[in-house]
C-alpha cells in the first residue's frame, strides 16, 4: 500500500499543498488499495472511480494555477449507500433499490463536490441502515479490518470499515440510533453524530426522520471536525435543517479543558459492561482530571427506556418512509404481478430483508388505530423525559462521557438470530438520538483480543465545538490513534 494512505486527511492535504503527490496519483492509490482488500472487506457496494478522478484532476489544475484549496479538497472519501450521487448507483444495501441509479444529488454530496473532495464509492450498510452489525445488507457482509471474523458494527459499516483499513482517509455515514458512533468504536476510529438539524438531510434515504443525521468519520478528530464544517449549514431543500451560520471548529481544538466539568453517566457503568470496556473508560475518566477537568456524576433516570422508546418511534416512522418503495416510482418490481394489489404486495415481499419487514410491521401495528396512543404517543411522551434527563444533566456538566457500547465487535454470526440482543447494543448511544444532541466516539483502548473500545462524548445541541475539543485533547494525550489495523 501507498505510505500515504496511512496518514491522516491534514497530512495528506500537505503534501498535496507541496506537491509531494498530486490529488490523482492519491486518489488512485486509495482506488488501487480498495482493489487490494475489499473482497475481503466487503466495505464498498460499488466504486464511482471516474467522478473521483474527474474531481481530483480540478483539485490538481488549481494546484498547478497556484489557487487556494478548498477545506479536504483532493481527499479521498466513501459515502454510505444510502446518500444520492448523481449516476451512482444508490441501493441502501436493498434488493428492492438494487439498479436504483440516483437522478439528483444530496446536498452533502453537492457540498463534497464543491469542495473538491474526491468521492470514491458508495459504502454498504444494514439495509436502510437498519442494524448494528452490517450483517442486514442484502448483497455482502462487511468484516471488521481488526479481525476479519467479527462484525465491524453497523448500520454504518462499510463507511467504518473502509476509513479503518486505510482505503479512504474520511467518510460520511448517518446515524438514527448509534450507527455512526457504534462502528466507529468497533473499528478503532472517530465518528461523529451531529446535533439534529446541523446537517441537511436532503438526498438521505430517509429511514427514521425526526432522528436521523449524517456526520463524517475520520481517524482523528480534527479531521472529523473538518469534514463535518463541510458539509454542515442551512439547506432550504430540507425543513429541519438549521438556519445558523456554519462553524470552523478546528479553531477550538486545541482550548484548555482546565475547568470543564465532564459527566460521567452513571446508568452506563455499571450493569452488562465488559471488564475491558470499564477499564478503559476509567482510564479516560482518569485522562481527563490530568488534564485538568473536573469529573461529576450524572444520572439519566429515563436512560433505561430508550431503547423501547425507539423502537417504537424508529419503526413507526421508518414504516411510512418505506411506504414509498412500491414497485410504482423507485427500483424494483416485481415481474408477475396479476393486478395491482399483487404488484405492490410481491414487490414488497420480493425486495425487503427480514430485518426491514420485522420494522415495517412493527411500526405499521404501533401507528394503527386503537394502539396510536398506547404506543407511538407514549413513546413520544417518553422521548420529552430523556430529552428534559439532558437538560438537567447539562446543567451540572459541560459534556458527558460513556463507553460507545458495553462490550467491543462480536463475532459475525454471534447475535443474528436474536434481534433483541442485537437491539440492545445500542444502549448508550440511542438517547442522543432522541434527545438530537451531539456525540461522538473517540478511540479509548483495546480489549484483551485487541479489538477497539470506544469512548462517547455527548453535549447539549449546537456545542460541537466544546464536544471536538474534550475528544481532541483526550485523544492527543493518548496514542491509540496512532494504531492502524494490521490488514
Ligand atoms: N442499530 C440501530 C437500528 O438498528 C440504529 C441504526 C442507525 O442508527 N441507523 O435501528
Amino acid at each position: 500500500m501507498n505510505e500515504l494512505l496511512r496518514k491522516t486527511a491534514k497530512e495528506q492535504s500537505e503534501a498535496l499543498r507541496n506537491k509531494e503527490v498530486s490529488a490523482v496519483e492519491l486518489t488512485k492509490a486509495a482506488l488501487e488499495r480498495i482493489k487490494d482488500i475489499d473482497e475481503k472487506l466487503g466495505a464498498f457496494n460499488s466504486l464511482t472511480e471516474e467522478t473521483a478522478l474527474e474531481t481530483a484532476k480540478k483539485v490538481d489544475e488549481k494546484i498547478a494555477r497556484g489557487e487556494e484549496l478548498p477545506l479536504l479538497a483532493g481527499i479521498p472519501l466513501a459515502l454510505k449507500d444510502n446518500m444520492n450521487l448523481v449516476g451512482s448507483r444508490t441501493t441502501a444495501s436493498s434488493k428492492i433499490l438494487e439498479n436504483f441509479v440516483s437522478p439528483f444529488n444530496a446536498t452533502i454530496s453537492q457540498k463534497l463536490l464543491d469542495n473538491l473532495v474526491p468521492i470514491l464509492g458508495k459504502a454498504n450498510l444494514d439495509e436502510f441502515a437498519m442494524g448494528s452489525s452490517n450483517e442486514n445488507s442484502a448483497f455482502k457482509k462487511v468484516h471488521n479490518p481488526w479481525d476479519l471474523n467479527k462484525v465491524p458494527g453497523g448500520s454504518s459499516g462499510g463507511s467504518a470499515a473502509s476509513v479503518a483499513s486505510c482505503e479512504v482517509t474520511l467518510s460520511l455515514g448517518s446515524d438514527t440510533g448509534g450507527s455512526i458512533r457504534l462502528p466507529a468504536s468497533f473499528c478503532g476510529i472517530v465518528g461523529m453524530k451531529p446535533t439534529y438539524g446541523r446537517v441537511s438531510r436532503y438526498g438521505l434515504i430517509a429511514f427514521a426522520s425526526s432522528l436521523d443525521q449524517i456526520g463524517p468519520f475520520a481517524r482523528t478528530v480534527e479531521d472529523a471536525a473538518n469534514l463535518l464544517e463541510v458539509i454542515s449549514g442551512h439547506d432550504p431543500k430540507d425543513s429541519t435543517s438549521l438556519n445558523l451560520p456554519v462553524e470552523h471548529y478546528a479553531s477550538s481544538l486545541n482550548n484548555d479543558i482546565k475547568g470543564l466539568r465532564v459527566g460521567v453517566i452513571k446508568e452506563l457503568m455499571s450493569e452488562g459492561l465488559s471488564e475491558d470496556v470499564q477499564k478503559a473508560v476509567e482510564n479516560a475518566i482518569e485522562c481527563y482530571k490530568k488534564l485538568g477537568a473536573e469529573i461529576v456524576e450524572i444520572s439519566l433516570p429515563n436512560l433505561k427506556h430508550s431503547i423501547g422508546i425507539y423502537y417504537i418511534l424508529a419503526t413507526a416512522e421508518c414504516s411510512s418512509n418505506l411506504a414509498r418503495f412500491d414497485g410504482v416510482r423507485y427500483g424494483y418490481r416485481t415481474p408477475d404481478a396479476k393486478n395491482l394489489l399483487e404488484m405492490y404486495t410481491k414487490t414488497r415481499a420480493e425486495g425487503f430483508g427480514p430485518e426491514v419487514k420485522r420494522r415495517i410491521m412493527l411500526g405499521t401495528y404501533a401507528l394503527s388505530s386503537g394502539y396510536y396512543d398506547a404506543y407511538y404517543k407514549k413513546a413520544q411522551q417518553m422521548r420529552a423525559l430523556v430529552t428534559q434527563d439532558f437538560v438537567e444533566a447539562f446543567k451540572k456538566a459541560d459534556v458527558l462521557i460513556s463507553p460507545t457500547c458495553p462490550n467491543t465487535a462480536f463475532e459475525l454470526g454471534a447475535k443474528s438470530n436474536d434481534p433483541l440482543a442485537m437491539y440492545l447494543t445500542d444502549i448508550a448511544t440511542i438517547s442522543a438520538n432522541l434527545a438530537g444532541i451531539p456525540g461522538l466516539s473517540v478511540p479509548a483502548g483495546f480489549d484483551r483480543d485487541g479489538m477497539p473500545i470506544g469512548l462517547q462524548i455527548l453535549a447539549p445541541q449546537l456545542q460541537e465545538a466544546k464536544l471536538f475539543n474534550a475528544a481532541h485533547k483526550f485523544e492527543r494525550a493518548n496514542d491509540y490513534y496512532t494504531k492502524l489495523a494490521n490488514i
